[in-house]
């Protein structure tokens, strides 16, 4: 069991995070808020696959102005990713935003922050700081030999954290993203240890898909093993639906979450005499429908099959033109080929139904 690092709770729309809360998923449009249609599109289709916040770039007025028209229809709740105009914020939150994105070191005089969090204030609209290795302050790379370090990092987010705070403001996560992951893991690490506020874990422009996964789960998965990190965005290269996918995988992999049904499957060898990866396709698709935290194995042969997935809950091993379903290493019935996988399903829906029964 991992032990998590207690911190301030907040909330963002109907979602908690610190303070013990479950690890949240998050992710990004990619399409502008003034495409209305489409963002709302967007949204529900990430929220359907899992996605339980979700942050819009909001790159001008009109932008700001249409979250009022996405709001209304959006399944989960709405972040304001802006950049040094507060004034995008101010109509952000007019237009029902429920958390914000913003550096109030980044957004001109110490005035423009108080317009912000005054209206922020009474409607507890938590505020991300969200500190990148690769937009440091001049004044802090000069002190830090000229290149981002984890203290460089952890300076510039204690210096916005500070501003918030002097408003006693304490509404508030913080991002500390690298795209090099060991230095991301170090300034999280240092950060965690100074400040009791969430934390959102994510490695920046981690890369494609295959890329970006390794990264994010390395970096995301090492400080989630500490105890480290509250809400998380993994940054993919693609159809932001993988970056849900992958944060679920992430967090179940830690046992931190389940999201129903997993499946384990073996990576075959000469002994393999089915067409496994078809099959673990297959089932991986057709597990998706399925709420129940139920483990399933998918394996080459019975010679080894059952027994390595004895924690299975269900499995097929393949045989020569034939194969077993399994239940707890046991075997429960040989079918041919072809049959395995709508066998399994059936086995599956039958122990299901005796679960809603009882
Ligand atoms: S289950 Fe069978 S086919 Fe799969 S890796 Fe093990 S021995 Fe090979």
């Amino acid at each position: 069991m991992i032990e998590r690092k207690p911190t301030k709770g907040i909330q963002v729309g109907t979602v908690h995070i610190g303070n013990h809360a479950p690890v949240s998923i998050q992710s990004m449009i990619t399409t502008n808020p003034v495409k209305v249609e489409q963002s709302i599109e967007e949204i529900n289709r990430l929220a359907t696959a899992g996605c339980e916040l979700v942050r819009l770039a909001v790159p001008d007025m009109a932008a700001a102005k249409a979250i009022k028209d996405i709001k209304e229809r959006a399944m989960i709740p709405l972040i304001a990713d802006i950049h040094f105009d507060y004034r995008l914020a101010l109509q952000a939150i007019d237009s029902g935003i429920d958390g914000l994105r913003i550096n109030p070191g980044n957004i001109g005089s110490i005035d423009n922050v108080v317009k912000v969090v005054e209206k922020a204030k009474p409607k507890l609209i938590p505020i991300r700081i969200g500190v990148n290795a690769g937009s440091l302050p001049q004044h802090v790379l000069d002190a830090h030999g000229g290149h981002p370090t984890a203290d460089g990092m952890v300076e510039t987010a204690l210096e916005h954290i500070r501003i918030l705070e002097s408003l006693e403001y304490d509404q508030m996560k913080v991002s500390i993203k690298a795209t090099d992951v060991p230095l991301m893991i170090e300034a999280y690490r240092k950060l965690s240890s100074k400040i009791p506020y969430p934390l959102h874990l994510g490695v920046t422009e981690a890369g494609t898909i295959k890329q970006g996964t390794i990264k994010s789960s390395i970096g995301i998965g090492t400080l989630l093993a500490d105890g480290i990190g509250d809400t998380i965005r993994v940054s993919l290269t693609g159809d932001p639906i993988h970056e849900v996918e992958v944060a679920k995988t992430i967090l179940s992999s830690l046992e931190l979450r389940t999201f129903g049904a997993t499946m384990i499957s073996c990576p075959t060898c000469g002994r393999c005499q089915v067409n496994l990866f078809n099959m673990a396709d297959i089932v991986e698709e057709r597990l998706k429908a399925i709420k129940a935290p139920i483990r399933v194995a998918v394996m080459g042969c019975v010679v080894n099959g059952p027994g390595e997935a004895r924690e299975a809950d269900f499995g097929i091993a393949g045989g020569k033109g034939q194969g077993i379903i399994f239940r707890k290493g046991k075997v429960l019935k040989t079918v041919p080929e072809q049959e395995l996988v709508d066998t399994l399903f059936a086995e599956i829906d039958q122990y299901l139904l005796t679960l809603e029964d009882n």
